[in-house]
């Protein structure tokens, strides 16, 4: 991708509302662009990265056994009204009318679809186990929607529901589902605290919440260095847990954290409430027992800028960074130009992601550009560079920068 070309440019300041480290970054960068209060869009360059963190997930869903689909984001009232959650649920529901005077709202999850899909098709035992998630469009109506994308009021989420004959292998499923959600924190470069929870308006026994230490993170978290217990505040208050581990006896230590997932053991609430049973293989009809899981990917991708920054910008993991390389042409010199198409063009051939700054700007304005936008490496070509048939290459998370022969490069 040229950056000359590039719809979206980076800013000289953040925009005045913007307070998390990772709104002031995603804007001044030009991967986010505010629409009103807790509404975004993504840019080309914030949606690569949207992407590559979704199709992270995509592969561990699919490894646990997911299936993907898509359900509607329009719900209709009268299955809200089968649980009962049209007038509870926090924060309430967006509604809209359409021209009929129907009521409808705006998915904030989808208990309510699936449990009625699952009621008109699970039957039988033989119908289950069955796991299917979505990576789709969600709406909160939030009271409050500052600090960028760690809380906005649509966003995309990847949830998965499971559905199971019995306790024992719903038990499995969510272990599975636990260490599937680890691997994916892992693979974006983070490390989670996994904290036990209430459910919320969700509901269920069990839930865990994936917490990413963090200053701006508005959740407390309990957690035990010693043998990794952790527990949100709110529930080790409703559950009288003081300052030492009911785990090892350990000191627990508190930190400021990001919710960036988190799994519901739902028992049987959704499919008592709407009827979702299947005959069992005595015979007898049963209600089925569930679980969900969620991830917002906005929340994830802001999570990853409050983890990974300094005072120039971004400093993106190399598993969900928008490029590969950062290729950077500095002087107007003829032997330059043509040295760095022709590098572009060949990492590019090659498969390589390249964000080429092929403007015609100063080195300095370049170079800061490079660092706020926060490549996981950056190849600078000059005339310096050429005299040694070079290129100057710097990690973005290094210090020192190495000159390369292009002959070992391409
Ligand atoms: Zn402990």
């Amino acid at each position: 991708m040229r950056y000359s070309k590039l719809f979206g440019k980076t800013l000289r300041t953040a925009p005045k509302e913007a307070e998390a480290v990772s709104h002031k970054l995603l804007a001044k960068a030009g991967f986010i662009d505010q629409l009103a209060a807790g509404i975004y869009t993504f840019l080309p360059l914030g949606w690569r990265i949207h992407r590559k963190i979704e199709n992270i997930i995509r592969s561990e869903m699919d490894a646990l056994g997911g299936q993907e689909f898509s359900m509607s984001v329009l719900q209709p009232k009268n299955l809200w009204e089968e649980t009962g959650r049209w007038k509870s649920i926090d924060p309430p529901l967006f509604v809209t009318l359409d021209r009929h005077e129907k009521e409808y709202a705006l998915g904030p999850t989808h208990e309510e679809v699936i449990t009625d899909l699952a009621r008109r098709y699970i039957k039988s035992y033989k119908d289950l186990p069955f796991s299917a998630y979505q990576i789709q469009d969600k709406f909160r109506n939030e009271l409050r929607s500052t600090g960028g994308l760690l809380r906005t009021r649509e966003f995309f989420m990847k949830d998965l529901y499971s559905f199971h004959a019995d306790e024992k292998d719903f038990k499995e499923f969510f272990k599975k589902s636990i260490e599937g959600y680890t691997k994916i924190f892992n693979r974006v470069g983070l490390k989670t605290l996994v904290s036990q929870a209430s459910g919320g308006s969700i509901g269920g026994d069990i839930t865990y919440e994936f917490q990413i230490p963090a200053p701006v993170g508005e959740d407390i978290v309990f957690f035990c260095e010693a043998c990794g217990y952790a527990i949100n505040r709110q529930f080790a208050e409703e559950k009288k847990i003081g300052d030492k581990c009911p785990e090892c006896k350990g000191n627990l230590d508190q930190t400021n954290a990001i919710e960036a997932g988190q799994v519901f053991s739902l028992g049987t609430k959704y499919s008592k409430a709407m009827g979702a049973n299947f005959v069992d293989r005595d015979g007898k009809e049963k209600p089925i027992i569930m679980g969900c899981y969620g991830i917002g990917i906005g929340r994830l991708m802001a999570a990853i800028v409050e983890v990974f920054h300094d005072a120039q910008g971004i400093i993106w993991p190399e598993n969900v960074a928008p490029f590969a390389v950062h290729l950077v042409s500095i002087g107007a010199s003829k032997s330059v130009t043509k040295k760095s198409e022709e590098i572009y063009k060949r990492l590019t051939k090659k498969g390589g992601e390249v964000l080429f700054d092929d403007r015609e700007e100063s080195p300095g304005v370049k170079l800061a550009d490079a660092d706020l936008i926060g490549v996981p490496e950056r190849w600078v070509v000059s005339e310096n560079t050429l005299k040694k048939d070079s290129v100057e290459i710097k990690k973005r998370d290094g210090k020192a920068a190495k000159l390369i022969k292009i002959s070992t490069l391409l």
